[in-house]
This record gives C-alpha cells, structure tokens and sequence, in this order.
C-alpha cells in the first residue's frame, strides 16, 4: 500500500503540532518541532493569513498525517464515518482509533503508529489468537490483540513496553504486561480520545 516516505518531522512543522511519528525521539530535546516552531521551506516563517478553509484544511492534514494515511483512505473513513449514525466527526475519529496498528500504539507495543503498522504487516500481532498481518483491520469490542509468540521476545516490542511506560493507556482498552496482549472493552467515545482534534472543521471541509 503507498504510504509517506518522505522526512516525518516536517510534517509536525508544517501542522504547526507535534504528531509523535519518530517514537522515543519526540519527547526528546532533538524534538525538530521543539527546535524550530515554524513551517519548514523558505516560507516557513511568514505570517500567513488564517482563512476557514484554511484551518480546514489544515486540521484535515493534521489528522490525516497523525494517524498514517493517504488522502484517498482518509477520505473513505469519512464516507463510512458519515454513513453511520450519530456525529460524523465523532464516527471518523472511532474508525480511526479502531484500525489495529492504532491499537497496537496504543497498548504500549510500539513507540510509534509507523512502527506498529510495520509489526502488524510483519505478521507480529493475533487478534483473537489468529494472526492479522492488515493494519488497517478493525477492533470490536470484545476482540483481544496479543503479540505473537514468535515476536515476544524481540528487543523493538521490550523497548517500546518501556518507553511507553509513559503513555497511559485509554479506558477503552485494557492491557496485560506480562501477557504483551490488550482487550478492547468498547469502542472509545469522544472524550476518550486524547488527540487535539477539531474534528468539526474536518467535517465541514468534506462537505462542501
Ligand atoms: Fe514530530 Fe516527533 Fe519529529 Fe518532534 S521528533 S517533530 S514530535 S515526529
């Protein structure tokens, strides 16, 4: 599947937020965006004029690029986002935290959601004792996400247990340690989404 291959850390710059896609790194010092807090290019340090399609635009981007995608995939979370019933920002933010190598970010099993997409595709990660080797799979409540036998004792899921000592795992997931496996309790509801989000201008941006 294409993917981004291009440098990480501009993409921060460019969101103007810090997205955490280089792991260990982003709560460091050597953090780009902590050392330069402006747009990457020459431009990068004019004042632009806010409009609202920028910030929608903007905000589209910022999701899109935290979470891994491409615009093609991003944009047909929101069509089934929007399909469903309720609040379609809401419903596409659920999509999103579903797939697993979210999921597998964010039990604390990768340092970062590139790094556990590639244990995914790898064939590292069950779910339901069944190997999954599709990032873009979706948990359902009740689904438990382990690493496989094989990869327990590989030093990147030991150093990333460690250093996502930090990271609290959502209510929406219950992990086991000792077991390198996480159930998913439910599906996360806004509030328990911890991502700075406005998933309004998103939706606003899609529908015009
Ligand atoms: Fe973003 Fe992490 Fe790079 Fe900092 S180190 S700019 S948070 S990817």
């Amino acid at each position: 599947m294409a993917r981004y291959t291009g440098a990480v850390c501009r993409l921060c710059r460019r969101e103007g937020a810090k997205l955490f896609l280089k792991g260990d790194r982003c709560y460091t010092e050597k953090c780009s965006f902590s050392r330069r807090e402006y747009a990457p290019g020459e431009a990068g340090r004019k004042r632009v004029k806010e409009s609202e399609y920028r910030m929608q635009l903007r905000e589209k981007q910022k999701t899109k690029r935290l979470y891994g995608l491409l615009e093609k995939q991003f944009h047909h979370y929101y069509e089934m986002a929007s399909r469903q019933q309720g609040v379609t920002g809401e419903n596409l933010l659920r999509i999103l935290e579903s797939r697993l190598d979210n999921v597998v970010y964010r039990l604390g099993f990768a340092k970062s959601r590139a790094e556990a997409r590639q244990q995914v595709r790898h064939g590292h990660i069950y779910v339901n004792g069944r190997r999954v080797d599709i990032p873009s799979f979706r948990v359902r409540p009740g689904d438990l996400v382990s690493v496989a036998p094989k990869a327990r004792e590989m030093l990147v899921i030991k150093s990333a247990l460690i250093s996502n000592e930090r990271v609290q795992v959502p209510a929406w997931l219950e992990v086991d340690i000792e077991k390198l496996q996480g159930s998913v309790l439910s599906l996360p509801n806004r509030d328990q989404i911890d991502a700075d989000i406005r998933e309004q201008l998103i939706v606003e941006l899609y529908s015009k």
